[in-house]
């Protein structure tokens, strides 16, 4: 199997490549992103490895199945980057790594609320510059509030559990509820209203892209918590900004943002960013960003690089029965 690698970074090299010890495939590692103008790089190649800003549209698809491209192995859980009736129409396979640690996203989830609730990203540069005053550092008990998931997948309901954890009161929203989640299932709009906190952790599809707007945001609380570990494009970030501006947000979490393509996974210390409401965003004291890191663990790392060369193995060998989108 030749394996034509996108959007590579060291450690994918270093977690891949030990992995691979195992298999033994023909990885060709290519540092720039799935895209129109890069799509012809896996020509000769019979897999394509993906991560989430790679852009997998139909001329891209259209493209990789004229260079002999059989399948498409996401190293992500989301797919919302591909476009999947073109893949069925090229009939070109497309597996993905449903599940590689989904502690990793919900702790990472717990640490964008403690560090925005307790300021931590604010003592830390305090506490260098010899400033020791607690202004401006108050926060709150989680115990005895409410928050709001919107998912209650593999991410939401660990999230759920370990806000439990803390004496919080858990309310839920789900398209497809689970019995498994510990927390009360209420309508999107009670939820909305009620939560001290929101955490975003459906998928981004047509039903939930820019499920917090303007709207929304009206319903909820003032000074509510929203974070966002799962995909940018649920927030409207526009109508988020206004929100921070009037105050009805009183702390944003984001660990993904709507335009992160351009932005995230790159050291760009010496350009020019030219995305005038990240900057906005970038502005406000009670926000919190971090690029898109949830999934950054060892463990998970391990089990992406497994999972993902398990699932070309297997359609190498015609026993794909698992992990499949389509
Ligand atoms: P999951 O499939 O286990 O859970 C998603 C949940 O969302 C499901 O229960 C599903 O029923 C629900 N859902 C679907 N449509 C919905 C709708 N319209 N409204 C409300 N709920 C809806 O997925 P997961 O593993 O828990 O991952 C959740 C999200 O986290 C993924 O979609 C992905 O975008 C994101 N993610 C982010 C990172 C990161 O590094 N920040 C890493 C992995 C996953």
């Amino acid at each position: 199997m030749k394996i034509a690698f996108f959007s590579t970074k060291k450690y994918d090299m270093d977690f891949f490549n030990k992995l691979n010890e195992k298999y033994n495939f023909d990885i060709k590692y290519f540092e720039s992103k799935l895209n129109e103008k890069t799509a012809i790089l896996a020509k000769g190649f019979d897999v394509v490895c993906a991560f989430v800003n790679d852009d997998l549209n139909k001329k891209v698809i259209k493209i990789l199945k004229e260079n002999g491209i059989k399948l498409i192995a996401l190293r992500s859980a989301g797919f919302n980057h591909v476009d999947i009736s073109a893949a069925k129409k090229y009939n070109i396979k497309v597996v993905h790594v449903p599940k590689y640690s989904p502690y990793a996203v919900a702790e990472h989830t717990i640490a964008l609320i403690l560090s925005l609730n307790r300021k931590i990203h604010k003592s830390y540069l305090r506490i260098r510059e010899n400033n020791f005053s607690l202004d401006g550092l108050l926060g709150f008990d989680l115990h005895g509030k409410i928050v709001g998931i919107i998912g209650t997948g593999k991410i939401g309901r660990i999230t759920a559990n370990i806000l439990k954890g803390f004496g919080m009161k858990i309310l839920g929203y789900d398209k497809f509820p689970n019995d498994e989640f510990i927390g009360e299932y209420v309508n999107l709009n009670t939820l909305f209203e009620k939560s001290d906190i929101i955490s975003l952790h459906c998928p981004l599809n047509k039903d939930t892209y820019h499920i917090i707007n303007k709207n929304t945001i009206n319903l909820m609380k003032k000074g509510v918590m929203i974070i966002n570990t799962s995909r940018g494009g649920l927030i409207d970030t526009k109508a988020v900004i206004d929100g921070l501006k009037s105050k009805k947000i009183g702390y944003l979490g984001l660990d993904v943002y709507e335009e992160e393509e351009n932005i995230f996974f790159e050291d760009l210390s010496e350009e020019i960013i030219d995305d005038k409401t990240f900057l906005r965003l970038t502005t406000f004291p009670n926000v919190l960003i971090t690029g898109h890191q949830g999934f950054f663990t060892q463990e998970a790392l391990t089990n992406i690089a497994e999972t993902t060369l398990e699932n070309i193995n297997n359609f190498k060998n015609g026993t794909l029965n698992q992990n499949v989108i389509i």
